[in-house]
């Protein structure tokens, strides 16, 4: 087949273009110290997984395994393959394939993409990233509460601003049926302002009819009957626990009954952080505890705890606060000109790397006007300059690129030179 139209990316998935990339090093960077400053570790799992993995995890009656998986079959071995959607399966799935639970819990975290099929718009997108953080084997409330005290400190070294914590707890399995039952009894006799969906749900799941974002149910959802009053006394007492530890820290939060979250496998604290500049994609991380879901996917019981960003909505509020890409770090641009100069300027710039300096040196000809206009153009602080003159003289020229004289300057000095430059 020949077409001639221009190859375009999947909609919903975005390039990232290497000036926006700088602020995503920076952002990775950022998280992977903040991360290792808590004691968690890093865990890589395939962006591909056996569709009965997301089914089982995250529930059958949920957005993202009725409408937004991406699930297609092995077209070589028949097998159901999904690309996952979430990281929190497939981490579990992999801790106990290889019996990391075993002896000791697990601190880990991930960070990649994740796909979805959903509308695409700002803040939503069919390929996005997310950092997730599991603690896995920790049934105290003392786990919940650092993984929120963890992101307060995120926030700061990010220099987030302007987003508020909502927390809820979704209580353990027999509150939950007494809920469910109180939920089915309430929707039943409103059926006529349910939509297409939460008719579909009333009794697969009537619980994920409050997580709704249809506005001509808001209403009706906010009346409903409230999983706080049929809390057990254990329940009530962790999550207790959880708030305790967060007024010590001075943590401002809001309690939100109906914060539910939208995948199956939650129960007890249950949390997110929102922000009202971004929009309708306003949460740009949630999280909470998941005691169930490791039995669910095969493992002896074990409970846990765990959270996910939005990297994608993370930085839209960055910049939102006017934060720009950082430019491409490089500290030298080599400038040359002739045979020999060519010869020298490549073993002047190896040995500067060899010192750690960060080093672009000119390929593809031209004159020294035009190098130079390329030297000025980059990110460099310095430009080293090099012909003849300074090959018959073993020395080179170095000019500073942000103000400043150009100066002669011995090999044997010029990494000490620039050092001075850069600092
Ligand atoms: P939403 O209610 O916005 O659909 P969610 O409850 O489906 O979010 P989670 O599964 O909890 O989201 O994922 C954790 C975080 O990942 C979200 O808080 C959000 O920041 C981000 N996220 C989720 N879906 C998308 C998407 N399609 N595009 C960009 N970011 C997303
Ligand atoms: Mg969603």
């Amino acid at each position: 087949m020949s077409d001639n139209k221009t190859l375009q990316a999947v909609k919903g998935m975005n390039d990232i273009l290497p000036d926006e990339a700088q602020l995503w090093l920076w952002f990775e960077d950022t998280v992977r110290e903040w991360l290792e400053g808590y004691g968690y570790r890093n865990i890589r799992m395939p962006l591909v997984e056996p569709t009965a993995l997301f089914k089982r995890a995250i529930g059958e009656v949920t957005d993202i395994v009725e409408k937004e998986m991406y699930s297609f079959e092995d077209s070589l071995n028949g097998d159901q393959l999904t690309l996952r959607p979430e990281g929190t399966a497939s981490c579990v799935r992999a801790v106990l394939q290889h019996n990391l639970l075993y002896n000791a819990p697990q601190r880990l975290w991930y960070a990649g993409q994740m796909f979805r099929h959903e509308r695409p718009q700002k803040g939503r997108y069919r390929q996005f990233h997310q950092v997730g953080v599991e603690a896995l084997g920790f049934a105290g409330p003392d786990i919940d509460a650092e993984q929120i005290v963890m992101c307060v400190r995120l926030w700061k070294k990010l220099g987030i601003r302007d987003v508020a914590l909502q927390i809820n707890t979704l209580g353990d399995a027999a509150s939950r049926q007494r809920h469910r039952e109180k939920l089915i009894a309430y929707f039943e006799q409103h059926k006529e302002v349910l939509d297409a969906d939460a008719q579909r749900r009333l009794y697969s799941n009537p619980l994920r009819i409050l997580d709704t974002k249809n506005p001509a149910m808001q209403a009706l959802v906010s009346a409903a009957p409230k999983l706080m009053d049929e809390l057990e006394a254990e329940a009530i007492v962790h999550f207790e626990a959880v708030q305790a530890i967060l007024t010590q820290h001075d943590i401002a939060f809001e309690i939100n009954p109906r914060l539910v979250r939208g995948l199956d496998y939650y129960n007890r604290t249950v949390f997110e952080w929102v922000t009202t500049r971004l929009g309708a994609q306003g949460t740009i991380c949630a999280g909470g505890r998941f005691d169930g879901l490791i039995e669910q996917i095969g493992g002896k019981p074990a409970p846990a705890c765990g959270f996910a960003m939005g990297v994608e909505r993370l930085l839209a509020l960055l910049q939102e606060d006017g934060m720009q890409n950082p430019p491409a770090p490089l500290d030298v641009y080599v400038v040359h000109q002739g045979e020999q100069a060519q010869e020298m300027a490549w073993r002047v710039a190896e040995n500067l790397r060899d010192g750690g300096l960060r080093v672009l040196l000119h390929c593809g000809g031209g004159s020294f006007k035009s190098q130079m206009k390329k030297a000025d153009g980059s990110s460099a602080v310095c430009a080293v300059i090099i012909g003849d003159d300074e090959v018959a003289a073993n020395v080179v020229m170095l000019k500073p690129l942000r103000g400043g004289e150009q100066q002669r300057v011995g090999l044997e000095e010029l990494q000490r030179k620039i050092c001075e430059l850069i600092k």
